[in-house]
């Protein structure tokens, strides 16, 4: 034996709380241990490049192996070795010189925690009884060592025999994780964090379906991609192979995106990656697919909210970068300078794309926009940085299906569209068929219609009013037409107020029940050649209402009834001949008038009908009355 101790005096805490708090997280320890194995071997090829190691580099694979019978999992490395004094100062002093205090402080956030100690190799406890390190350096003359611990401070280091440089660390896995002994855990453990590993990680060997069943070829069944895309010079690449990775990240994945950067600083940080351009349908199918964040081609996590921008999630892909932070809290990264400094720099190099994809190829962008939209609309609702160039390559879509930029679109319209008061009066509908009497309205007048059905348009919509100013967007349906676009004073309503108490009374008591509608009766003096009675629902209440019920928790504004106007045209001869008929009448006598007045039901009808809102018995009674009037 050449030596027997104590694991470092602070050391105490350590090991329950690997066990306690760590629960959730266990299976990282394979990721840690493999990473140290990747390192000594990096580490070995370096010293060789430089000359300081001499032998022969051989084969440098990682090997896992697991066997069932004796509970272990073996990594074995051939890379640097420790000697018994670096065993020593490597594993047995773990820094821990503030562990007190600190666990104190943190008691509770376990993602603290991992992060504070980078557990690294003691994360082995977490999963089992004993561990033991047998290790020889790869300098000439170094008696090979084995370290045991059985996950108490205690450990002991002895003489052993082992032939090759490497480490070979052996894990004695307790009861409670025996999970981690089947070839299927661990194969999927090493898919999610050692796919894209730089050097060869070896388990097992390749199989072959021989005589109805599957047996060990003599050739290594290497996991890994030692050389993923992402690290490769773009120049080189092809479509093919960027599409051939993306199926490679993501194999569930039926879409393929539609076009990707690929990401090379080295200063004044290191970053590589490819980010992916999902074709974004509806929010639903969005978090599916997950940007993978790596450190040096290991995988850390596919959670990278904190790290990049939130509208840059809906993005796929992966980003590598040794820089990025990972051993402090969430809500410390967003504070961090070098995150801050890679998040800037993606969402530029992004804003970029966009820009020269719109550039380059104006058609293929525009068929391209409606899969886009929602991404930019949501990068320029979250982060001025990209509102300031998405502003030049964003586009919005008119009913007959062409695009235009912001400011194309405003040149369009400045003519017919501006307001007595000199704001710009964007018309819009969300659906052709729903809206089609007041668009049809609206094109009459010279007018253009935007289509606007996408999930953000109504935010979206917000932001540009504020950011332009003297600019409004209103939907077709929201009032009559002279009253949408008010291009004169308008002229005043000349009724008494008895002429309109009774006429509200009568129109109210024609109205039919529509499910989730509530009416107001409106009096509007338009032309003689506007039609009698019309229904509009104001911009503003509806918007209010539609964001409202777009925030958590406050669903039920979207329950609420929907407020629409009845608007009465008082030049029309019919509407001015109701009026005449009822000036002189009781209020309480007016239900009794309306119902003998068929034609101011037909009106009513009329214009329910082009609204959509006639619908059931009201139609059918809608039908018969025609006929009866024809
Ligand atoms: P970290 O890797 O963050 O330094 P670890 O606790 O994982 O912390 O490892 C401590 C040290 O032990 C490493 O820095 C390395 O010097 C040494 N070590 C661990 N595993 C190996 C290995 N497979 N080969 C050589 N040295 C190793």
């Amino acid at each position: 034996m050449i030596k027997e101790g104590q694991i470092g005096v602070t050391t105490e805490n350590i090991f329950p709380i690997i066990k306690k708090f760590l629960y959730s997280d266990h299976e990282i320890f394979l990721r840690e241990v493999i990473s140290n194995a990747v390192d000594a071997t990096q580490k070995l090829k370096t010293l060789a490049d430089i000359g300081e190691f001499k032998g022969e580099l051989g084969d440098l694979s990682i090997r896992v192996s697991v066997d069932k019978k004796a509970k272990t999992i073996t990594v074995s490395d051939r890379g640097i070795g420790m000697t018994a004094d670096e065993v020593d100062q490597y594993i047995n002093q773990i820094a821990l010189s503030s562990a007190n205090e600190f666990l104190d402080k943190y008691k509770s956030d376990a993602n603290a925690i991992i992060g504070h100690f980078g557990l690294g190799f003691y994360s082995t406890f977490m999963v089992s009884k004993k561990v033991e390190v047998i290790t020889k350096s790869y300098k000439e003359g170094e008696q090979a060592v084995k370290w045991t611990s059985e996950g108490t401070p205690e450990y002991k280091i002895e003489a052993a025999d082992k032939a090759d440089r490497g480490t070979d660390i052996v894990m004695y896995i307790d009861s409670e994780n025996k999970d981690f002994l089947e070839k299927e855990k661990i194969e999927y453990l090493l898919n999610k964090y050692c796919k894209f590993l730089p050097v060869p990680i070896v388990f097992g060997k390749k199989q072959d379906w021989r005589d109805g069943k599957y047996v060990d070829t003599d050739e290594d069944n290497v996991i890994n991609d030692t050389n993923p895309l992402w690290k490769q010079k773009p120049a080189g690449l092809k479509d093919e192979d960027y599409l051939k990775f993306y199926r490679e990240l993501y194999p569930m994945s039926m879409d393929e995106p539609l076009f990707w950067i690929h990401l090379n600083v080295d200063y004044p940080f290191h970053l590589t990656g490819i980010l992916y351009f999902p074709r974004i349908k509806s929010n639903l199918d969005l978090q599916k697919n997950k940007i993978q964040l790596y450190c040096n081609q290991v995988f850390v996590t596919d959670s990278v909210e904190g790290i990049v921008p939130e509208f840059l999630t809906l993005l796929h892909g992966v980003i590598d970068s040794p820089d990025i932070p990972l051993n402090v809290s969430r809500s410390y990264l967003q504070s961090d300078s070098n995150v801050k400094k890679i998040s800037n720099h993606i969402t530029k190099k992004v804003a970029d794309k966009l820009e020269e994809l719109f550039k380059k190829d104006r058609p293929q962008y525009e068929q391209k926009w409606d899969s886009l939209k929602l991404f930019v609309q949501y990068g320029m609702l979250t982060e001025d940085k990209f509102y300031e160039k998405a502003v030049n390559f964003c586009l919005v879509k008119n009913i007959d299906d062409k695009y235009f930029t912001l400011d194309e679109y405003k040149t369009l319209i400045e003519g017919a569209q501006t307001d007595k008061n000199g704001t710009l009066v964007y018309l819009y509908a969300n659906s052709k068929d729903d809206q089609y009497a007041h668009i049809d309205a609206a094109k009459s007048k010279g007018y253009d219609v935007l289509i606007m059905d996408g999930q953000l348009d109504i935010h979206w919509m917000g932001m540009i009013e504020q950011k332009f100013g003297k600019t409004r967007f209103v939907r077709v349906d929201s009032d009559t037409i002279d009253h949408l676009i008010q291009k004169e004073d308008v002229a005043n309503v000349e009724l008494t107020d008895k002429q309109k108490e009774n006429m509200t009374e009568a129109v109210k008591s024609l109205l039919p029940t529509v499910t989730k509608a509530e009416f107001d009766v409106d009096f509007k003096a338009l032309s003689e050649n506007d039609k009698p009675v019309q229904i509009t629902q104001n911009e503003f209440s509806r918007r209010m209402k539609e964001m409202s019920a777009m925030q958590p928790g406050m669903a039920f504004y979207g329950e609420m009834p929907d407020m629409f106007q009845v608007v009465l045209n008082v030049n029309h001869p019919l509407i001015k001949q109701v009026i005449n008929e009822v000036e002189n009448r009781e209020k309480d006598d007016m239900k009794a008038y309306a119902s003998e007045n068929k034609k101011l039901k037909q009106m009513i009808d009329l214009a329910l009908l082009s609204n959509g809102m006639l619908k059931g018995e009201a139609l059918s009674d809608f039908i018969k009355r025609s006929i009866d009037l024809m």
